[in-house]
C-alpha cells in the first residue's frame, strides 16, 4: 500500500514496529488476534489493526503539503478534514480555516469564498452542489480534494447500479457528512433514499409491501428521500449502498432483511432476485473491515476493561466502542486528559452523546488486562500516550519506557 508523509507528532516508534512485526508475520491478513503487551501489573491487548487508514494519512499528506504550498493565502477546509480533534486542532493552528461544522452548520459564510483562496474538500467528499458552488467562484476543488477514494468506490458503485436502473438505498448517519455527500452522488444518478438503522429499514420495508400507505412517507421519511422519489415505483427496483464506517454486521442485516422481504413481496427466488435487487457486496472500506474484526480478536481474550481512543464524532471509532460494551465495560475518550487519577475516568457515552466520569475504572486485581484500539482517524502517537498514562497509573512506568526502548 502506499505510503504517505504524515508528521512525525501522529505517529509512535513503539506501535509503528508493533504493526511492522505484526505484518511481517501475517502478510495476508489472516490473523486478527491481538499483541500482547505484558507491563507486568498492567497487560495491554493492543489490537491487531488500529489507527490511521489509507484515507486519513492520504487527506492529512494533502492537507499539510496544500498549507506548505500557499503560503500567504487564506486555506478554507470545507468542515473537519476527519474525525479527529488532535489533528484538526493542528490545522485550525497553522491558520486553516472551517468553512462548516462537521454536521453541516455553516461557520463562515460561502460568499466569503474568493477565487484566490484554497478550500481543501475532506476525506468524507462533499455534495455536488457545494462542489458546483465552489467551481463558480473560481474554486479548483480537483485540486486539493482529500475524498477518500474509498468513498469515491461507493459513488462509483451506486452509479454503476443506477446505470442498470436500480434505485439507492444509503445505509448511513443522515446528518454524517460521508452520508451527505453520497446521498448527493447517488441521487444525481437515481431515486436514492437513506435508512440509519433496521428500525428505519423495517418502517421502509412496509412502504414496499403497501402496508403503510404511501402518502405518509413523505412525512416519516422526510429529509431523507430524493427529489421527486416515488416510494410507489422508485423501490420496485434497488440496491443497498453504505457509509463505509458502519457497523458491518448492521448492514449486511439491513441488506438481507430487505432482500428477502422483496423476493417474498415479488414471489422471487435466489436465481432471480437480482431482477429487482442488486447484489451490492457491502460497501465498507478495508479499514473499517479491519479494525472491527480485529475488536473480535480483541473480545476473544479474558480483558477486564476496554480502552478505545478516538474523536467523538468518529463514526468508525464509535462502532468499535458499540462492540467492545457488549462484552465488557469500555471507555471511550479522546485525549489523555480524560485519565484524571488513578480511580478516576471521564469517557463519553455515544448513546446519549454526554461525557460522564467513572470512579473505580481500574479492578483492584493484579495484573489487569485492557483492550487497546483506536479509530481510523486516531494517531498512534495520542494512542501510545494513552497506554503510557495508563500504564504510569498502575505503577508499570518504567516497564513501559523498557518496551519503548526495545522498538528505538
Ligand atoms: S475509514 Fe475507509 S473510507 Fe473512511 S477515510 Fe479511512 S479508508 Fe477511507
Amino acid at each position: 500500500m502506499k505510503k504517505f508523509e504524515v508528521p512525525n507528532i501522529y505517529r509512535s516508534q513503539l506501535i509503528s514496529g508493533i504493526k511492522a512485526k505484526r505484518k511481517e508475520q501475517d502478510k495476508l491478513k489472516k490473523d486478527f488476534s491481538p499483541t500482547l503487551l505484558d507491563l507486568g501489573p498492567v497487560q495491554f491487548y493492543l489490537a491487531r489493526h488500529f489507527g490511521f487508514c489509507y484515507g486519513v494519512e492520504n487527506a492529512i499528506e494533502i492537507a499539510f503539503k496544500t498549507i506548505e504550498e500557499n503560503k500567504g493565502k487564506r486555506i478554507f477546509l470545507l468542515s473537519e478534514m476527519i474525525h479527529n480533534p488532535q489533528v484538526n486542532a493542528t490545522l485550525i493552528e497553522r491558520g486553516v480555516q472551517f468553512l462548516q461544522d462537521t454536521y453541516g452548520k455553516q461557520l463562515i459564510p460561502f460568499d466569503e469564498i474568493r477565487s484566490d483562496d484554497v478550500v481543501i474538500i475532506p476525506a468524507f467528499g462533499t455534495t455536488l452542489d457545494i462542489e458546483e458552488m465552489l467551481n463558480a467562484k473560481g474554486i479548483a476543488t480537483e485540486k486539493y480534494n482529500t475524498t477518500c477514494p474509498f468513498v469515491e468506490k461507493v459513488w462509483n458503485r451506486s452509479e454503476q447500479i443506477a446505470g442498470k436502473g436500480y434505485s439507492i438505498v444509503v445505509h448511513g448517519k443522515p446528518k454524517h457528512e460521508e452520508t451527505r455527500a453520497t446521498f448527493s452522488h447517488a441521487s444525481s444518478h437515481t431515486p436514492t433514499v437513506i435508512v440509519n438503522d433496521m428500525k428505519e429499514t423495517i418502517e421502509l420495508g412496509k412502504y414496499i409491501t403497501g402496508e403503510k400507505p404511501a402518502e405518509q412517507f413523505y412525512e416519516e421519511f422526510k429529509g431523507l428521500y430524493s427529489n421527486g422519489f416515488d416510494i410507489t415505483k422508485d423501490l420496485e427496483r434497488f440496491g443497498v449502498v453504505n457509509q463505509t464506517t458502519q457497523l458491518a454486521s448492521d448492514t449486511q442485516a439491513i441488506a438481507e432483511y430487505l432482500k428477502a422481504l422483496v423476493m417474498k413481496h415479488y414471489n422471487l427466488n435466489a436465481q432471480n432476485i437480482s431482477e429487482r435487487f442488486a447484489d451490492t457486496r457491502d460497501t465498507l472500506c478495508y479499514a473499517t473491515n479491519d479494525n472491527q474484526t480485529a475488536i473480535t480478536g480483541l473480545l476473544e481474550t479474558d480483558a477486564d476493561i476496554a480502552v478505545i481512543v478516538g474523536g467523538y464524532n468518529s463514526s468508525n471509532t464509535t462502532h468499535l466502542v458499540e462492540l467492545c460494551e457488549e462484552k465488557l465495560p469500555t471507555y471511550f475518550i479522546n485525549s489523555t486528559d480524560k485519565i484524571l487519577s488513578s480511580t478516576e475516568i471521564m469517557h463519553f457515552n455515544f448513546h446519549d452523546k454526554k461525557e460522564y466520569i467513572t470512579k473505580d475504572f481500574f479492578p483492584a486485581k493484579r495484573p489487569v488486562k485492557i483492550l487497546i484500539s483506536s479509530g481510523a482517524s486516531c494517531p498512534d502517537s495520542l494512542v501510545e500516550a494513552v497506554m503510557d498514562k495508563l500504564a504510569v497509573t498502575c505503577n508499570a512506568a518504567d516497564a513501559f519506557q523498557q518496551l519503548k526502548e526495545s522498538y528505538k
